[in-house]
């Protein structure tokens, strides 16, 4: 069995695994990351995108919505090409309780989050598609922000440290020897290869499957699995993050993001940490939420429904879902079960990722005899994009197609411009929704972590826009021919790639969606022959 050896070994690439590993990586301590799927194949690529304020927090959890708003402005600083600044508002609808304004708008002032209250003609002026029974409006400082970004820039960031990450690659045992951690035993799931890792630490951030890690350790660890489906409209519907006034509840957020918008969510406790399977119901019930405050919601083309499972810890009472704090908990193995080198980091959001690494990594550095500090509020994930490189960008792209692909790439824009410069060929847009061009997506398949076609999705967007993949998916196919780990069946690719949008497509099967569903279906059928593909 092949072996390797490091100091900590990262279980989970969402933003928390990944966040670790960039902090670990800024203190000089050795790491790898385990992942097994590509990055974000858990919840950290399923949920509303939302960089919250706090203000939805501050109610109910004074704690969560300070750090909330602290690491919202750090993220702003660290990663400004991962946020888009736009603020959001809280509004009040016909039947949310009246009283709950001043306690809301005093426990946000506690907080140190300020909402400011607005007009609501003004409101109305900015976002035609709220209903005009919205009674009182305030503005907050959330944000919307782009998960694979992050995790993105956090391993980019890593990486540049020496950190190594293997996805495609579970964790299968976990070995101990006298009451000590000495290494784990990973399977890669592509090719069934099983490998050793040394190392003195194991950190678990494997979100909803924290849980099923630790038995690895032999620990009980409790995690409840609190399904959440989201909706994605094929419209910008309004221009800040609009969330309901009232106690946090189904459906009441909805997110811009670019030129889509993102509405959710539902809460239901499941026994699966891999169950993300929206269903037709819990659309139906976003649908009947949100029209409360966008009448005309059904006029609007849904592009796809998806759904993430959050990983709420539970250390002991009987509460479910919405009940639980979203609150994270570090769990020190060593002082809790007696197992040295094992520590969880369980719960929080995609928000505190940030600092949920540095306590984490806090405590580990400590035990590994390291006193550096942490690194990762000052250090951006990626250098800003040079005006200079930014305009030979838009001579080879466009302005909108380098814009997006600069603030995709971050310190990768420059090599993929000079790409494109001396090969004309490589400019050609692949994905016109999102501006994927030719030299973008063979930059990105020569990585090391790029398998299969959502591999170039989740790193591009590619595929991702209205047409859900309809156009690009076989334009990338042909243009993968040429890379080794590309070499497979190329019917399995696409079919594969096809059936994971088919699964979010398939509950907004109606209306509009319907008809560009059955434009899909006749260009890969009948024009393209897929059936008959090898
Ligand atoms: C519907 C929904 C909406 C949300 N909206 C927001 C929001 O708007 N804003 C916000 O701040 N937060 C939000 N959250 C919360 C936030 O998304 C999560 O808290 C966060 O993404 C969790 O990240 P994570 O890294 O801990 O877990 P994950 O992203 O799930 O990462 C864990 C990883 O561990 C991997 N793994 C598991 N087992 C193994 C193994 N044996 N070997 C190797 N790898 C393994 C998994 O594949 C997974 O990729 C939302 C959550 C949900 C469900």
């Amino acid at each position: 069995m092949k072996t390797d050896k490091t100091q900590v070994v990262v279980i989970g690439g969402g933003a928390t695994g990944t966040g670790i590993l960039r902090d670990l990586a800024l203190r000089g301590i050795s790491g790898i990351l385990v992942e097994q799927g590509d990055l974000a194949h858990g919840t950290s690529s399923r949920f509303h995108g939302l960089l919250h304020s706090g203000a939805r927090y501050a109610v109910k959890d004074q704690a969560a919505a300070r750090e909330c708003l602290e690491e919202n402005k750090i993220l702003r600083r660290i990663a400004a090409n991962c946020v888009e600044p736009i603020g959001g508002l809280f509004v009040q609808a016909p039947g949310d309780d009246p009283a709950y304004v001043d306690r809301w708008v005093a426990a946000c002032q506690d907080a140190g989050i300020d909402p400011e209250e607005i007009d609501v003609q003004e409101l109305l002026q900015a976002n035609p598609v709220l209903g005009t029974n919205i009674t009182r409006a305030f503005k907050v400082p959330d944000a919307a922000v782009d998960g694979f970004r992050v995790l993105w820039g956090n391993v980019n960031s890593a990486r540049r440290y020496g950190a190594k990450i293997m996805t495609y690659t579970r964790v299968t045992a976990i070995h101990q020897s006298n009451g000590r951690v000495t290494g784990v035993e990973v399977t890669n799931q592509l090719t069934g290869a099983k490998q050793f890792i040394e190392c003195e630490t194991v950190i678990n951030a494997a979100g909803a499957w924290a849980g099923e890690i630790a038995a690895l350790a032999g620990l009980e660890l409790k995690v409840i699995k609190d399904k959440g489906t989201l909706v994605a409209f094929n419209h910008r519907l309004m221009n800040r993050v609009v969330n309901r006034l009232r106690p946090p509840g189904d459906g009441d957020i909805f997110v811009p993001h670019g030129t889509i918008t993102i509405l959710g969510t539902t809460s239901m406790t499941v026994d699966n940490p891999a169950c993300s399977q929206p269903e037709q119901s819990e659309v139906l019930r976003l649908l009947q939420i949100g029209r409360e405050l966008v009448p005309e919601l059904e006029n609007y083309r849904m592009i796809r429904a998806f759904a993430g499972v959050r990983p709420l810890y539970q250390p002991g009472n009987a509460a479910e879902g919405r009940a639980v704090t979203r609150n994270f908990a570090l769990l020190d193995h060593q002082q809790l079960d007696g197992l040295t080198g094992f520590v969880s980091i369980v719960g929080g959001k995609f928000t505190t990722f940030r600092l949920m690494a540095e306590k984490t990594v806090d405590l580990v550095a400590a035990r590994l005899g390291v006193n550096k500090p942490c690194r990762t509020a000052e250090e951006p994930l990626t250098a800003p994009v040079a005006d200079e490189l930014l305009q030979r960008g838009k001579k080879v792209f466009g302005i909108p197609g380098a814009q997006k692909a600069a603030e995709r790439l971050g310190d990768d824009f420059a090599k993929v411009v000079e790409q494109a410069e001396q090969k004309p060929e490589l400019q050609k847009m692949f994905c016109e929704c999102e501006l994927v061009s030719l030299a973008e997506i063979s930059h990105v398949a020569q990585d090391e972590t790029c398998f299969a076609l959502g591999d170039i999705r989740r790193k591009t967007r590619m595929g991702m826009g209205t047409c859900q993949g309809t156009f690009c998916s076989y334009r990338t196919l042909g243009a993968l021919a040429k890379y080794d780990r590309f070499a497979g069946n190329h019917r399995a690719y696409l079919s594969n790639f096809l059936q994971k949008r088919w699964k979010g497509i398939r509950p907004v099967l109606w209306g509009q969606q319907l008809r560009e569903a059955q434009l899909s279906t006749a260009i890969y059928s009948s024009l393209f022959g897929m059936e008959r593909m090898k």
